[in-house]
């Protein structure tokens, strides 16, 4: 299995570099074991991504490329199990094959992004964020153009868990009282920062209970 030595070294510079404590799972025996390109990551450009995803203290199994037909692949993807935060490792949840460098905006995102607008707004640290899934063989709803969840490229965030147990939803968040508003209304600002195409609640009724995170260059923010 050709990805097991980078993966190793991808855990251990990321363990190294952060402090996160080690975790007994074995990342490189979650890839799968067959599949069209094991070796996608040897090129400088997809090694270069997971050594910024290890080094932002994120853990991770990088995934080897897979075509699903109808249009619709995971190239250059990970399986994101945490993204490193100022006071510790916060979990991702419900994730399937995120792009790489959608995962390295994500978890700046939810370091600098939501953490701390979460410990300034609401008065305590994050400790989980709640997607609702990012790889998806589909079409843009009411379209016949495929979504960026057919690459990978986007993913759908649902909640927010505080340390102090409150979970804030996008769906009964968006309107809920002065404090939870603000913080969902700065969390989905400083997503329009990094990501290329931000979608919620405001943009249409299929958006009432998640934010959409597009990667890419553009800044539709909504
Ligand atoms: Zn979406």
């Amino acid at each position: 299995m050709r990805l097991a030595p980078f993966a190793a070294i991808v855990l251990t510079s990321a363990l190294a570099g952060c402090g996160v404590a080690p975790d007994t799972r074995e990342p490189a025996a979650r890839a799968p074991t067959s599949g069209s390109g094991s070796a996608n990551w040897e090129r400088p450009q997809a090694r270069q991504c997971v050594t910024e995803l290890g080094r932002s203290g994120s853990q991770f199994a990088p995934l080897p490329d897979r075509m699903y037909g109808a249009g619709c692949s995971t190239l250059d993807s990970v399986q994101l199990d945490r993204v490193g935060g100022d006071l510790g490792p916060l979990t991702v949840t419900n994730l399937g094959p995120l792009a790489c460098p959608l995962a390295n905006d994500f978890a700046a995102w939810a370091r600098y992004g939501v953490d701390r607008a979460a410990r300034q707004i609401l008065g305590s640290p994050l400790v989980r964020i709640e997607t609702m899934g990012s790889y998806s063989c589909r079409n843009v709803a009411g379209t016949g153009r495929l979504s960026a969840h057919s690459r990978a490229e986007a993913v759908d965030i649902g909640a927010f868990l505080l340390a102090d147990g409150r979970r804030i939803s996008v769906r009964d968040g968006w309107n809920a009282s002065a404090k939870e508003r603000e913080f969902l209304r700065v969390v989905h600002r400083s997503a329009c920062k990094r990501f290329g195409t931000v979608l919620g609640p405001d943009y249409n009724a299929a958006h009432h209970d998640h934010l959409h995170l597009e990667q890419g260059d553009g800044s539709f923010c909504r």
